[in-house]
């Protein structure tokens, strides 16, 4: 198994082909201009569900809005996982532990040749939080009544797997 660090699952998503796609459907789903401001200048695709937690979710138009540099930074999810200068801005819910434990999570696992995404969802018939990475018959998840529970579980398995 090889783990690919989040750092650099970003960074292969963000120098995409399918990326600039969807940065150019984003802008022309939402036009040039801040969607909280109207502003029209420094104007940068932002993803709803932030990238580092749902690399799935990357390429959705759903999941993208176009902010100006200014409202950007204000959002309670700007630069999740990105390093920073003022850890005042770190989403809440990612402060401390949580975060350590989300940094450390390899955004993407190559199991048999397959890559694999680490994805955080929501799972209505069990009422609870899957953690982890799945596809087809490869499941290394874990599940929890909040998703801080899901992660926790998921951070243990593959801490103690190694
Ligand atoms: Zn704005």
């Amino acid at each position: 198994m090889k783990l690919i660090s989040s750092g650099d699952r970003i960074k292969s998503i963000r120098s995409s082909r399918q990326y600039k796609d969807w940065r150019k459907k984003v802008f022309e789903k939402n036009g040039k201009k801040c969607l909280f401001c109207g502003s029209k200048e420094k104007l940068e695709v932002d993803h709803i569900k932030p990238l580092a937690l749902y690399p799935n979710e990357a390429l959705e138009i759903k999941n993208g809005r176009v902010l100006c540099k200014k409202c950007h930074k204000k959002t309670d999810t700007w630069g999740v996982f990105s390093s920073y200068k003022d850890k005042s801005n770190i989403h809440p819910v990612l402060r401390g532990d949580l975060f350590f434990k989300l940094q450390s999570l390899p955004q993407m696992i190559e199991i048999k040749d397959k890559e694999i995404g680490f994805s955080l969802k929501y799972v209505p018939s069990l009422k609870k939080w899957r953690a982890g990475y799945k596809f087809a018959n490869i499941n290394l998840t874990k599940y929890g009544d909040t998703f801080e529970d899901a992660i926790d579980e998921i951070f243990i398995r593959l801490k103690y797997s190694k």
